[in-house]
């Protein structure tokens, strides 16, 4: 294979679904996306080689090289996959010519074919003779194939990206053996390898993985694992997969075992895994994910709790599982071509995504929550390290560089095509490739929604080009060289069926007005609150921008949200906002309730004369100037039989 032949990671080589084929030539070239990929190449993945270094993933490797090892440095069995995602991360930017990285690359590549067993078992923690178990003693909590998942999709985005076929030698080599060692029998604690061993098959026509990839799915709630710390639902192993009444248990887990399962159907069409997941997808979206996209609500076992069960201060809504929602998210679209997915893809890319890096790139959130309380307890989370807000490292490091590698690969999530068509999945300025087309987009969305599109190279005949119109969008412009076009529009899809010719222009507008959300009535935490968001960024208020007013004091009306004046401050789209300040009344905690009580005195009033302006930022911008209080659901007057203002 050549270096420079590129292939994308979902679906490149069969999809028997054939409902839309990933395109693997885009460049993001400018804007949000662009400065993100910028800042992940040039802060987050030295940060993160750093912090590995340090926190010594490569000493675990390099110790079993020596006669008496030293002692396995971390708690965790799964730290290998840290290495992994940074590869699978640096493949991506090493492939695009960036020489930075390329040392850490390769000297963990060859520590990787150094330590791994005659068998093909590679895992630096039960390799140690001395170490408290052995291997596949423990596929509970093991994370032995999950650990081989992650390998696989560093090895196959290296052969991809940079031509480099070392990494595929090892994991194909642990591949084999645990088709081996799993032929009958035997699912791994923590869901991933699927989505890989998928990947495995695409990359090397072996049909072998395709099937253990299906075999996964089909033995999860067999009675093949032992639960033990936690039930069967935490591990979706309570029952068989096409029968989960909801997607539950631990949030990753759930989301890349979906994933996993929307990629087996890509390849093999099963319609009962369709039915499945898109049950599943839709209970999920209309009961079970916050408004920035997040998914989990429990820190207790990191899982997705019940149906609208979603507290905003204590939400979980990991990383991590941002990361699956979207990787689910993608394969849903390409296995169905529905647009809805990719409003939710474009829901957390943004939102609960972007929020768990900061804006300097070198600083994380593990779990995302909408709110911060003014006397926040910030020892109270699961790591006291002391530092606020977002932090450096962890001691189960399993965000930073899965943004790494997510932040990397963006580019694979801008376009589609299928047989005559190619579409737009998402808005960035980007040069899109096709067999058939070369289209250049330019745009600064999401700060506003005005595309334009120009064609570059086109086939003779006529070719249909297809362009997302969000959810959010209402009555999209479309024009072509200048005069409006009318294309039909259905399921968030406006079809532009017509010869193109090489200096074409489309013009696409998509209204963004402010917009209001609330919340369903059985979602006790935020009912009669309201949220503000504008395209696809959800909003939140910082005390740093409300002067006037505690956050928390902030009582928003619908019209006074949808009227916010739009601003540009440092680069992002700042929403301007004027609300009463209603002090909360000095009320018991639970005060008795009589058919007379105004109200008011609940809610809390604003007292006459008490309008104050405070600025509202992108949910993904918060936690970047300290520590202070922050809410992306504020209290609104339309509650208690009260009516909107
Ligand atoms: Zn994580």
């Amino acid at each position: 294979m050549t270096s420079k032949q590129v292939k994308p990671l979902a679906g490149a080589v069969s999809t028997a679904s054939g409902a839309v084929r990933p395109v693997a030539g885009v460049r993001i070239t400018g804007g949000l996306l662009h400065h993100w990929q910028h800042r992940n190449r040039t802060a987050t993945i030295p940060h993160t080689i750093e912090r590995l270094r340090a926190a010594g993933n490569l000493d675990n490797l390099r110790r079993l090289l020596q006669d008496d090892p030293a002692p396995y440095r971390g708690r965790y069995p799964f730290l290998d996959t840290d290495l992994y995602k940074t590869l699978e991360g640096l493949a991506y930017e090493l492939g695009d010519g960036d020489p930075a990285g390329r040392e850490f690359f390769d000297e963990v590549v060859t520590l990787l074919e150094q330590v791994q067993a005659p068998d093909g078992y590679l895992n630096s923690f039960f390799q140690d003779p001395s170490a408290a178990k052995k291997p596949w003693e423990d596929l509970t909590w093991g994370h032995e194939l999950y650990n081989l998942g992650h390998l696989i999709q560093a090895a196959v985005a290296a052969r991809r990206r940079m031509g480099d076929e070392r990494l595929l030698r090892v994991a194909v080599r642990f591949a084999d053996l645990v088709l081996e060692r799993f032929r009958d029998r035997g699912i791994c604690g923590h869901p991933e390898v699927e989505m890989a061993l998928v990947e495995l098959f695409r990359e090397t026509g072996e049909s072998r993985y395709l099937a253990m990839a299906a075999a996964f799915v089909d033995r999860r709630g067999t009675g093949q694992m032992e639960h033990r710390i936690f039930g069967g639902s935490y591990f979706q192993d309570h029952v068989p997969f096409r029968e989960l009444p909801s997607v539950t248990g631990h949030a990753v887990r759930m989301a890349y075992l979906a994933a996993g399962a929307a990629d087996v159907h890509l390849e093999t069409g099963d319609p009962s895994l369709l039915a499945a997941l898109e049950r599943l997808w839709d209970d999920m979206v209309a009961t079970k994910l916050y408004v920035t996209g997040g998914l989990g609500s429990r820190h207790s076992d990191e899982a997705i709790g019940d149906r609208y069960e979603l507290p905003s201060e204590r939400a979980y809504s990991e990383t991590c599982a941002a990361i699956a929602v979207m990787q689910w998210a993608w394969r849903m679209f390409l296995g169905t071509g529905g647009a809805k997915y990719l409003d939710v893809f474009e829901r957390v890319l943004y939102n609960a995504y972007a929020v768990g890096v900061s804006r300097d790139g070198r600083a994380f959130f593990y779990d995302n929550p909408l709110q911060r309380r003014p006397d926040h307890d910030q020892r109270s989370g699961a790591e006291p390290d002391g530092e606020p807000l977002r932090r450096a490292w962890f001691v189960c490091p399993c965000c930073p560089p899965n943004v790494v590698r997510w932040m990397a690969q963006l580019a694979d999530h801008v376009a589609a095509e299928r047989d005559g068509a190619v579409l737009i999945a998402t808005y960035a300025q980007a040069r899109i490739e096709t067999a058939a087309m070369a289209l250049a987009m330019d745009t600064a969305y999401p700060w506003d929604g005005d595309v334009r599109v120009t064609v570059e190279r086109a086939p003779d005949e006529p070719y249909e080009l297809v362009l997302r119109i969000p959810g959010w969008a209402g009555d999209a412009a479309i024009t072509v060289n200048g005069e409006p076009f009318d294309a039909p529009v259905s399921g968030g899809w406006a079809r532009l069926h017509r010869g193109w010719a090489p200096g074409d222009e489309v013009r696409l507008g998509l209204p963004m007005p402010v917009r209001a959300h609330g919340s369903h009535p059985h979602l006790d935490a935020t009912r009669g609150s309201l949220s503000l968001a504008r395209g696809p960024l959800v909003y939140c208020v910082e005390q740093h921008d409300s002067p006037q007013a505690a956050v928390d004091d902030l009582v928003v009306g619908v019209r006074d949200a949808r009227g916010a004046g739009v601003e540009r401050r440092d680069g992002a789209v700042v929403l301007r906002v004027e609300a009463e300040a209603a002090p909360a009344p000095p009320a018991e905690l639970y005060p008795e309730l009589d058919p007379g009580l105004d109200p008011g005195l609940l809610l809390g009033e604003a007292l006459p004369g008490t309008r104050v302006t405070a600025a509202f930022v992108p949910y993904f911008l918060w936690g970047n100037r300290g520590p202070q209080a922050m809410r992306v659901w504020v209290r609104t007057p339309c509650t208690n039989g009260k009516k909107a203002t």
